[in-house]
């Protein structure tokens, strides 16, 4: 994967510099704890082509939320990033992009709070991350994180060793990914997408509580209602999921992606008959409307 070549343009604490130029404390909080938060976002150019970030303030939002949440210092202004983003990928030539902003500490080897943080933002050309084809997937032998040892709605760097120690293990055994479930092994989440499963066309997702309930979630229940697709949150089990006709993970990277199977079970019902699938492609439809501004 190719994230940047010697010409590359990254936003660097309030200037567009090559990514090959920016420097970053080795002795920063962030690398060594794992202390700092971050977004997932695409743009994607419309269908009158320009370049739309989709859901912009509600990422750049989050990156705030989740930065307070861990008490790292936030002196960032939502519009000033977004204007920001959009130079970003104006300057790199970027149109369908994935972006990756950042938010770390300072130098500080102790577990002391900040007075200050810093932020990055980069952006690079990516297809969906877990590809276009129904999904196998495998309930991990890792749990998500205990909700009383980390802010899990927060966006922290920290709680991304969970996921990927989760989607190696999956990958290691020839699966395409993992599935978690809570501490109470009730359903929960990817490593990086949230989860819906699909019962006689209504949709079933684990309510907010030991997942990071997604911008993408929050779309799929936005589109559920306009096509009248009746939606369910609560608290499931793998009995729950392993009875369904059909499921999915959402997420800014992934999109929209069914799943084939999950462990030995495979969903019966063909994913093109599927609500979820009429889900799948009214996302697809929704990400490519140009913005009204
Ligand atoms: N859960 C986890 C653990 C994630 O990392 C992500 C990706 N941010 C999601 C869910 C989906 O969130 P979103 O739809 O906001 O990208």
């Amino acid at each position: 994967m190719q994230y940047y070549q010697p010409n590359t343009i990254i936003y660097h604490n309030g200037a567009f510099v090559k990514a090959t130029d920016a420097k970053m404390d080795l002795y920063s909080q962030s690398l060594h704890y794992g202390y700092s938060v971050f977004e997932g976002i695409r743009s994607y150019r419309t269908t009158n082509g320009s370049t739309a970030i989709f859901k912009a303030v509600e990422h750049f939002e989050r990156l705030k939320l989740s930065a307070q949440a861990i008490n790292l210092p936030y002196a960032f202004d939502t519009a000033a990033l977004i204007d920001a983003t959009y130079e970003v990928l104006k300057q790199n030539n970027l149109g369908d992009a994935y972006i990756r902003p950042v938010v770390y500490a300072p130098a500080n080897m102790s577990f002391a709070r900040n007075t200050e943080s810093y932020v990055f933002i980069e952006a690079w050309e990516m297809a969906p991350f877990l590809g276009d084809k129904l999904l196998r997937i495998a309930t991990s032998s890792f749990h998500r994180p205990n909700p009383k040892a980390f802010k899990i709605h927060a966006k922290a760097a920290g709680h991304y060793v969970n996921s990927i120690l989760a989607s190696q293990e999956a990958k290691d055994n020839g699966f395409d990914e993992a599935f978690l479930l809570d501490m109470n092994d009730c359903l929960a989440e990817g490593p990086g997408a949230n989860v819906f499963f699909e019962k006689d066309g209504v949709l079933y997702t684990p309510q907010p509580g030991h997942i990071l309930a997604g911008i993408t979630r929050a779309t799929v229940l936005e589109l559920s209602q306009a096509l009248n697709i009746e939606v369910k949150e609560g608290v499931y089990s793998l009995e729950d999921i392993k009875q369904a006709d059909a499921a999915f993970f959402c997420g800014t990277a992934a999109e929209v992606i069914g799943w084939a199977s999950l462990d030995a079970y495979t969903f019966p019902k063909a994913w093109e008959q599927t609500s979820s699938y009429q889900i799948q492609q009214a996302y697809k439809q929704l990400v490519v409307k140009p913005l009204v501004q």
